[in-house]
């Protein structure tokens, strides 16, 4: 079996670590239901086992073609993607009034996470459309709400996300693209995007391309970048597609992996564009885009380490190398006690990603609908703190453990027939896009840690003291030993935390050049509260949760938060003895 949704770790996550029950009662989810949790959970993952995972090794090998007529999705892609509209799941978290389940989005981002496991390439599709969705949501006129929301929400339709330009990438403000003003109100769009993630395909019939463009005289860099939204087909007021845009897809890229995502090259020919929220506003447009993508980005490296973790593990039972001992003749190499370290490190960072994703995801529902100003203060400064965190952590880790993965395998690991090496290779962009992990590493220490005074990694903080104490007393052996390890780490990353927001202000190129560092020790510690969290709560579950859960938090405790005080120096000083010899080591002062 390619993918078998982990349906009890999910739900485990979601209401003992993340605390779901956060969102009961709450008036703006008048829907929702602890109790259809577990069937939702149930249905998406049968969607994710049956018919997405299936597809994703076909996917691989064929990709997604352009033709004349445009992109042609891979074999089976259609299909599935109208079981997918079908049963309603882009829906799953939008408003009633447009044709949703008014289901909290935290619940949507469990499902997604799911299919992501079971078939990334074409998980991306609603991903970008539920960015669409959001974007629209927050800043769309009420005709442009109408206009296109209900064909978004029901699926009918799908939407894309065109930033990038071949000079500009990180540097968004860099972008060229112009937008000249028509004399209906509509604007004339012109230039070329590049890696546009299901730029054209044939799986839905309409595409809604919110495009980020220059209107004439527009002040330099991001202060002058205003979003459109570009129909493919334009869109009448009854609702009834017209004609065809000036926009097409000139080429695809031939990619690493997610091969049947099309990528594509756009080119917009005085392509017919709507604005979108106010000129020159439309980074802050799309930041609302970027925002839910990102974290969805992380549940890719949640989704895609699970995979890899059950291929790994399916793989580890069948293979015969060696002698064990307890065993006749050759054993399974599950047997040998340093793959079961392999597999148990997997496994234990995929959990933690999971609960950092889930806990940013319940953020962002309190954030927006929490009861009172001050719970969705508190729950906005959470959101903000853990989405680079959620994003840039769980991505590397997804690759981490896919590479993990490909040893497992051992050589068969390294052809291109086993999913372990197509996990692999698909799990590698996710560092990439939305924001490169290097980019969101300086948005935590840049943006985030001065936040409020500070006061979103500092709650933060106080909160994973409260778990180690919370563990202590609970007087079990394991558990207190945890807690020790917890709270050492935790102490290291307060005094990361406190150089970080000084030496920002005195020094800010040392600062940086210990960003990415300071984002892996901030993952492991908060990684290394949720798994502590799982521990405790997992002594009123059954034996077997019990064992999973203490095991997993004590490995990752004897691990990762082991080297969380080692990790400090390198914060510190690593970065300077590189900044020091910048003329011996690149030549530039
Ligand atoms: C498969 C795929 C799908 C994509 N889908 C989309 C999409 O749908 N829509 C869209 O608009 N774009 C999309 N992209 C583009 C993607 O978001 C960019 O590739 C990404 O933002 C990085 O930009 P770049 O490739 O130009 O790299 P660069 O910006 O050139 O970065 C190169 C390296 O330099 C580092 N760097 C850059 N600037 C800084 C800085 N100021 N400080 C420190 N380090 C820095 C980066 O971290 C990175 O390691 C996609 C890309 C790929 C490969």
């Amino acid at each position: 079996m390619a993918y078998d949704a982990p349906l009890s770790d999910i739900t485990f996550a979601l209401t003992k670590v993340a605390d779901l029950s956060r969102l009961d009662g709450n008036a703006a989810f008048e829907a929702y239901d602890p109790d259809l949790i577990a069937p939702i959970l149930e249905e998406a993952g049968k969607l994710a086992r049956d018919v997405l995972a299936p597809l994703n090794q076909i996917g691989d090998k064929v990709g997604a073609v352009l033709g004349p007529d445009g992109v042609t999705a891979a074999p089976g892609f259609a299909e599935a993607y109208a079981a997918f509209r079908d049963g309603g799941w882009m829906g799953l978290s939008a408003p009633e009034e447009w044709g949703g389940q008014g289901l909290p989005k935290v619940l949507g981002l469990a499902v997604m996470e799911m299919f992501h496991g079971a078939n990334m390439a074409f998980t991306l599709c609603p991903m970008l459309s539920s960015g669409a969705i959001e974007a629209l949501l927050a800043h769309g006129t009420d005709d442009q709400k109408a206009r296109y929301l209900p064909k978004l929400v029901s699926a009918e339709w799908t939407g894309t996300m065109n930033l990038t330009e071949p000079q500009a990438g990180s540097d968004v403000g860099a972008l060229r693209t112009k937008a000249v003003p028509n004399a209906d109100g509509s604007y004339a769009i012109t230039g070329q995007k590049i890696y546009i993630t299901w730029g054209d395909h044939d799986v839905a019939e309409n595409i809604i391309h919110l495009v980020l463009a220059r209107l004439p005289d527009a002040p330099e860099g991001t202060r002058g970048v205003s979003l459109f939204i570009v129909p493919k087909f334009m869109v009448g007021d009854d609702g009834a597609l017209g004609a065809r845009n000036r926009v097409e897809c000139i080429g695809l890229e031939e990619k690493v992996g997610i091969h049947a995502s099309p990528t594509c090259v756009m080119e917009y020919s005085e392509a017919t564009g709507f604005l979108i929220g106010a000129e020159n506003k439309g980074l802050a447009c799309m930041f609302t885009m970027m925002n839910s993508a990102r974290l969805n980005v992380g549940l890719e490296g949640v989704g895609v380490g699970e995979a890899a973790w059950q291929a790994a593990f399916a793989y580890a039972q069948e293979r015969k190398q060696g002698k064990a001992a307890g065993v006749t003749g050759a054993a399974p190499i599950l047997h040998h006690a340093d793959v079961r370290r392999t597999l148990t490190t997997m496994r234990a960072k995929v959990m933690a990603a999971r609960a950092i994703c889930y806990a940013c995801g319940i953020a962002t529902d309190l954030a927006e609908v929490g009861e009172t100003e001050e719970i969705r203060t508190a729950a906005k400064l959470r959101e903000d703190l853990l989405t680079p965190i959620a994003k840039a952590w769980s991505t590397d880790m997804g690759v981490d453990v896919a590479s993990l993965g490909v040893q497992v395998h051992g050589g068969m690991g390294f052809m291109n027939e086993t999913l372990a090496a197509q996990l692999y290779r698909d799990a590698r962009i996710a560092p990439i896009y939305e924001g490169t992990n290097g980019i969101q590493a300086i948005d935590l220490v840049g943006r985030k840690l001065s936040m409020a005074d500070g006061a979103a990694m500092t709650e933060m903080m106080d909160e994973i003291d409260a778990t180690a104490r919370r563990a202590r007393e609970t007087n079990d052996p394991g558990l207190v030993q945890i807690a020790e390890r917890l709270k050492a780490a935790n102490a290291a990353l307060g005094e990361a935390t406190l150089w970080m927001r000084e030496t920002m202000i005195s020094d800010r190129e040392t600062a940086l050049a210990g960003a990415t560092a300071y984002l892996a020790l901030a993952g492991d510690v908060i990684g290394g509260h949720f798994l502590t969290i799982g521990a405790v709560e997992a002594r009123s579950s059954d034996g077997q949760t019990r064992g999973k859960m203490t095991a997993l938090a004590g490995f990752f405790a004897e691990t990762s938060l082991a080297a969380a005080p080692g990790a400090v120096a390198g914060i510190k000083f690593g970065g300077q003895a590189m900044l020091d010899e910048s003329e011996a080591l690149f030549g530039i002062s």
